[in-house]
């Protein structure tokens, strides 16, 4: 009997309807993929070059079989951060919000040069969506959204979506992208979220600090547990696993399969559609389950 029974109960889900998840991811046709800062950035806080090609390239493997893909990417504070080199001093202030808010503006245009540029050598054509968790609660403006979203993906082009910082007064939190991205996802009635991360999914503890940490492969209806588990976590740095879970757990209740990866994994998104084990996979509830 392991020490925490109930953490191996986090990680027993049925294997029939792993198994299925799996195949259900494999076969989407509309994905939201989250990139997240850490994903972009390097030490010093400035856009890397490499990671975002890395992700640029993942994301083409999806477009080269057809799939429609939804690019949610953070990472505007951090580039307009490693650019202007102006703080935020302290990310408690009303200062710092101030800062960040202007931070993101300066990053915001750096992020889609270069994601335009990178997505250029396939010649795939993106666009830039911002918006902010009100756009996406006012039913008119959802509409909005989701008109010029499917008219993109119509055309063939990659949206890049990012939360309007300038403008979101209360918001611009860490792991807004996470709430944004499953309130996408379901909105947009997607096949299956994707979360990158830079941990390769959702542990039992914290990877960084806990050698003994084991890689949830999946989670069913143990996800109270989890979130006892990553509740106290590491909601202090940007890509705090906390919200990433709760995005991943809303997307799997509205009944689309939500998989938490690592970002520097090999062929991360073609192994998913491959249907081989990746990450953290959370098995959507179907109609027949209890509640
Ligand atoms: N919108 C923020 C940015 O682009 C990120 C928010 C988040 O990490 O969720 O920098």
């Amino acid at each position: 009997m392991p020490e925490d029974a109930s953490v191996e109960r986090v990680g027993t889900a049925d294997p029939e309807r792993v198994e299925a998840a799996r195949r259900e991811a494999a076969g989407a046709d509309r994905v939201i993929v989250k990139a997240g800062t850490n994903s972009l950035t390097d030490a010093d806080s400035r856009l890397d070059r490499v990671k975002l090609d890395k992700l640029v390239a993942d994301v083409m493997d999806l477009r080269e079989r057809g799939t429609e893909v939804v690019l949610v990417s953070s990472g505007a504070v951090g580039a307009g951060t490693g650019r202007l080199d102006v703080g935020p001093e302290s990310r408690d202030g009303v200062d710092s919000i101030a800062e960040s808010q202007a931070l993101s503006t300066v990053g915001q245009g750096l992020l889609m040069r270069h994601y335009t540029q990178s997505f250029e050598r396939f010649d795939q054509d993106v666009a830039q969506i911002l918006v902010t968790g009100t756009d996406l609660d006012a039913p008119e403006r959802f509409d909005n959204f989701t008109n010029t979203v499917e008219k993109l993906l119509s055309w063939g082009v990659v949206p890049v979506v990012n939360e309007n910082d300038a403008v979101a007064t209360d918001e611009l939190r860490i792991g807004d992208n996470d709430m944004l991205s499953a309130s996408i996802a379901i909105g947009l009635d997607a096949d299956l979220l994707v979360t990158l991360t830079d941990v390769d999914g959702v542990y039992t503890g914290n990877p960084k600090r806990d050698a003994d940490a084991e890689l949830i492969e999946a989670v069913d209806d143990g996800y109270e547990r989890l979130r006892e588990i990553v509740g106290d976590g590491t909601a202090t740095d940007f890509g705090g696993i906390r919200t990433k879970v709760e995005g991943a757990h809303d997307v799997s209740r509205n009944g689309i399969p939500a998989i938490i990866a690592g970002s520097a994994e090999r062929d991360v998104l073609a192994r998913i559609v491959a249907g081989k084990p990746t990450g953290t996979l959370f098995v959507p509830e179907t109609g027949d389950d209890d509640e």
